[in-house]
This record gives structure tokens, sequence and C-alpha cells, in this order.
């Protein structure tokens, strides 16, 4: 049996050097913001069979509980320094904990993101990763920054996350390669890192969030905090590949309001549309305008004609006849 600091030297401890002044080891990590720049720091936790299904892959786990995380400073406009890792693991096994590992640093070395730190105990499988990232003061996309008149804009695509969890809970029947794609979507989100990054720099955008639980609630963040409404044009979201080729009631419901999706949803003045289209061109994003914020508060749903929708997103749950 593995003891925990075997554990953590065998797995988790990389010898290279780092950007932290001191990594993992001593009581503490040690690390600087490059001069003149401010930390964005941020927390993401997920636990066995709230945020995964038990038994759920390790290689694609280290990924995800990455990604999560590397998704909120994406979404602050920060660059990704480097992250602390909380375990909790019923057992010290070491294929699981090699191919969480493998998952977790591939991640990682994509976005020079250097673990420098964590904790390990025993207990129901739980990961908690703090990243830590670094931006120009001034230049965040915060979410009170929306202005009435802002274009608002969706990267990628959504509701395939959430498709294949209603594949999974047989709440909708999709076939083996569909369940296999969407599912991809689930398990292996891409954080938007380049693109928040891009719109950050040159102040492309005003305000910003990642789309975690639901471009609905999400957005209503910004409207919310930005004390703004906004008018979401939802037959111009951008389905997902497997969602795309599924009913329309479907369609609308877990694009609005699906989660996991992991792309930024973000407002900007209509005079920056070139300069966002070429941003998303450069980082390999794809963008969609999807609506405008509004001086008046509330969130009103359109269909393609401008005709309001009355979807009934939170309570739309039995969607199997859909
Ligand atoms: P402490 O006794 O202060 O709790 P630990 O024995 O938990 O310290 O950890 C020893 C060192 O290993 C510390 O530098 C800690 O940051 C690091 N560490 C512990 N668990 C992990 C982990 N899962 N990933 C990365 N580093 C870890
Ligand atoms: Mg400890």
């Amino acid at each position: 049996m593995l003891s925990e600091f075997d554990l953590i030297k065998q797995y988790f401890k990389r010898h290279r050097p780092g950007r932290a002044a001191l990594g993992i080891g001593d009581d503490c990590a040690l690390l600087a913001p490059s001069p003149g720049m401010q930390m964005a720091i941020s927390s993401d936790m997920l636990v066995e069979d709230r945020h995964f299904f038990a038994g759920a892959d390790a290689r694609m786990l280290g990924h995800k509980c990455l990604a999560v995380n590397l998704s909120d400073l994406a979404a602050m406009g920060a660059r990704p320094v480097a992250f602390t890792l909380a375990l909790a693991l019923p057992a010290a096994e070491p294929a699981w904990l090699g191919a969480f590992a493998a998952g977790l640093f591939a991640l990682a070395d994509l976005h020079g993101c250097e673990l420098i730190g964590g904790d390990t105990t025993k207990g129901p499988l739980t990961i908690c990763i703090t990243i830590f990232g670094e931006l120009a003061p001034g230049h965040a996309l915060r979410r009170d920054a929306a202005i009435a008149g802002d274009d608002i804009w969706i990267s990628g695509t959504l509701g395939d996350a959430r498709l294949a969890l209603a594949g999974y809970r047989k709440e909708y029947a999709l076939d083996d390669a569909a369940q296999r794609m969407a599912g991809t979507r689930m398990h292996m989100p891409t954080p938007r890192v380049a693109l928040g990054l891009a719109l950050a720099d040159a102040r492309l955008a005003h305000a910003a969030i990642d789309i975690s639980d639901g471009l609905v609630g999400d957005l209503g963040h910004i409207l919310a905090a930005s004390n703004a409404g906004a008018s979401l044009n939802v037959d111009a979201l951008p389905a997902g590949q497997v969602l795309a080729a599924q009913p329309q009631a479907l369609r609308r419901q877990f694009c609005a309001a699906g989660g996991d999706d992991y792309e930024l949803c973000f407002s900007a003045a209509p005079e920056q549309r070139a300069a966002i289209l070429a941003a998303g061109a450069a980082s390999g994003t794809a963008l969609t305008r999807v609506g405008t914020i509004d001086a008046a508060p509330g969130l009103r749903l359109v269909d393609a004609q401008g005709r309001a929708l009355d979807l009934q997103l939170a309570g739309f749950d039995h969607f199997a006849s859909a």
C-alpha cells in the first residue's frame, strides 16, 4: 500500500523547473505574479455521484477537474499560472492514479499551468482544484460590466453535454455513436482560455461568464450583476453536433438551459464585431451572436422570427417525448 507521501511523490511531484519559486514539498508553495499583474484565483470541486458517475474514467476525470477551473480563468480573461489539488480518495490505486495524473497533466501542460501543492486524504472520491492566473489590472472580464446595447456572444456549441446526460440516464434514446460523441463533450470539455485572453487583452468584451449551469441561468448572473436585461434568440444558439440532429424542442431546451458546456458567454459593443470574429478565428473558436443586452430588466427569449417564446426551462425534465 502506498503511503500518502509516496503517492504524492510518485504521481503528482514532477522534476522540472517551474514558474513557482517553491512547489510541492514544503508547508506552502511560493508564487509571485509577474510584475504589475493581478492574480485571478478560483476553486472548483468535483464530487463523485454529484458531478460525475461512480466509476468514471480516471483520465477523463483528470482532464475535466482542471478544465472546469481553467474555464473560470478563461471567463475572467486571465492567463493560467498554477494550481493546487486537494484529493480525497477511497483507496490508493496505482492504475487509477496513473490515468488521473496523465489526464490532468496533459491539459496542464497544454496551458503551461503548474501543480504547486495540494492535500491528499482518504475519503469518498472528491477532487478540489484551486487555480491561479494573472491578468493586467483593469482588464478582467467581470460579470457586472455588461452595457445596454451590447451584443451577446457564445463560443463553440451548447447542449451536447446535457444531451449525453439525458442518454446516460435513459431519459432520451441515443444510438451508441451519438452517445459517445455527446459523452466526449461532457467528459472532455475544452476551456476557452485563448479566447478569454484575447478578449481581455484587447478589451474587446465587457462582461463574461463561463456556462457551467446552463446559458439562461449563467447569463442571468451577468444581468443581475450588471443591472440589465437581455433579449436572447433561442433559435440562434449554436447546438452541439449531436444535439443539432434532435427535435427543435430538445434543441431549444438543452441549448438554453443544458449545463456542463464550459463555453464562454460574453457581451461586447457592436463596434467590436469584426475584431471579435478575428479573435475567435485566431483562437480557433467559433463565435455566434445570439442576442442583445437591454436596459429593461428581465430575460426575453425569442424565436428566429423575433416572437416571444415561453419555454418552461426549469421544469423541463420529462422530455422523452420531445
Ligand atoms: P501538510 O502536512 O502541511 O498537510 P502534506 O503532508 O499534506 O502537508 O503535503 C506535503 C506536500 O505535498 C505539500 O507541499 C503539499 O502541498 C503537497 N501535496 C499534498 N497532496 C498533494 C496533491 N494531491 N497534489 C499535489 N501536491 C500535494
Ligand atoms: Mg496536508
